[in-house]
């Protein structure tokens, strides 16, 4: 079973701790999603290098979501 997760927002630098049709958002994410709806069609992709490593040298990978009017990437910690 998976330990909580903490998700990241690398544009807005917030934890994403809203929620959103495409899945967890941090707040301005969310009010951007919310005045221009996400397209119908949501892609999302992992980024092959890592965003980041914890101080144990973990490594932290970053996850994109995007659409026609949007693009949100997210440091994502499990
Ligand atoms: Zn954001």
């Amino acid at each position: 079973m998976k330990a909580t997760t903490i998700s990241h927002c690398l544009i807005h630098q917030l934890p994403e701790t809203g929620t959103s049709p495409i899945g967890s958002v941090c707040p301005r994410c969310k009010r951007l999603l919310y005045t221009q709806p996400a397209s119908l069609e949501n892609r999302a992709y992992w980024e092959s290098q890592p965003g980041a490593y914890t101080l144990d040298r973990r490594p932290i990978f970053i996850y994109t979501r995007f659409g026609d009017n949007y693009k949100i990437r997210s440091l994502i910690e499990e």
